[in-house]
């Protein structure tokens, strides 16, 4: 993947343009006009949730200001909701930015994955290895959702 096409090309066929379109399902956590929150589908944590922007923008470069202040206010949100939630403290907040850090979606987004150091280390699976259980994200979505305050 060459520079220019990540950091500077949007595809609007990427995954989650067409999450937002409704075109690819979600496990919606929350949504307003700018922003739009979900459950990772390969959890690096129980409650690994992304959320992204409805404006086309591959990374935190090409991110307008007025989305970026959406973004991290929804983070806000769903940050506080996954702790009355699931009663977990710790959450990692996590971007990436082009192929070379890892960014294997092209279009702007925060993880935030519930953990907890044990060992000198973080309880997390590695990055995209987690499993895919549908029923468990549908349920921890709801879960979630109920402690979003607007
Ligand atoms: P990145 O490496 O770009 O920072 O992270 C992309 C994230 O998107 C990964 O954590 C991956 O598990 C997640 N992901 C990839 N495809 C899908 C999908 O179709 N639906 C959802 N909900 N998450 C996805």
């Amino acid at each position: 993947m060459n520079q220019e096409k990540t950091t500077n090309h949007y595809d609007n066929q990427n995954i989650f343009a067409k999450i937002i379109q409704g075109e690819i399902p979600c496990h919606k956590v929350y949504e307003d006009d700018k922003t739009l929150a979900f459950m990772d589908i390969m959890p690096m944590a129980t409650g690994h949730v992304l959320v992204i922007p409805k404006c086309e923008a591959v990374e935190l470069s090409t991110m307008p200001n007025e989305y970026l202040t959406a973004v991290f206010a929804t983070a806000k949100k769903v940050t506080n909701a996954l702790r009355t939630a699931l009663n977990v403290q710790g959450i990692v907040q996590m971007q990436l930015n082009h192929a070379d850090a890892g960014q294997s979606v092209f279009h702007y987004h925060v993880h935030l994955i519930p953990t907890h150091i044990k060992n000198l280390g973080h309880t997390l699976s590695n990055h995209e290895a987690g499993t895919t259980d549908h029923e468990k994200l549908a349920q921890l979505a709801h879960q979630i959702a109920k402690h979003i305050d607007n």
